[in-house]
């Protein structure tokens, strides 16, 4: 089973976020902010992580950068979410160090989507002999 780390300070956005993931078939972390992601990572060393680049104590850009000085983390898939729409900013995210990004209020089809393409595709309840291995392993 794959584990994705949510780390968004909003408790709102963390619970629907977690409530689509785990629809899913994922196990889920949640972190308030990126001091604790930082720790939650460690902990429970996460597949991908959802990142919200708004967040107290340490924001999502300086929790990247944090992230990919550690050479165990270098690739670890690090998804932005954010409210900013801007031009420009899809770039300034890519460039700073997360490999995608996804704009609240986030879809569940896009989120779906790129989950997949750096966790592969996921097996649910369509296929419970799967699961039943993935959960006794
Ligand atoms: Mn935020």
């Amino acid at each position: 089973m794959s584990k994705v780390l949510i780390a968004e300070d909003n408790p709102v956005n963390r619970e629907l976020l977690r409530e689509l993931l785990e629809s899913r078939g994922y196990s889920v972390t949640e972190a308030g902010d990126g001091q604790e992601a930082l720790r939650r990572i460690e902990e429970s060393r996460p597949d991908l992580l959802l990142l919200d680049l708004d967040m107290p104590i340490l924001d999502g850009f300086a929790t990247v950068r944090r992230i990919r000085e550690h050479s165990s983390l270098a690739t670890l898939p690090v998804l932005a979410i954010t409210a900013y729409v801007m031009h420009g900013d899809r770039e300034r995210v890519l460039a700073s160090g997360f490999d995608g990004y996804l704009s609240k209020p986030i879809q569940s089809r896009s989120l779906f989507e790129e989950l997949e393409r750096f966790l592969g595709k996921h097996n649910n309840e369509q296929n419970p002999a799967a699961r039943n291995a993935q959960a006794g392993k």
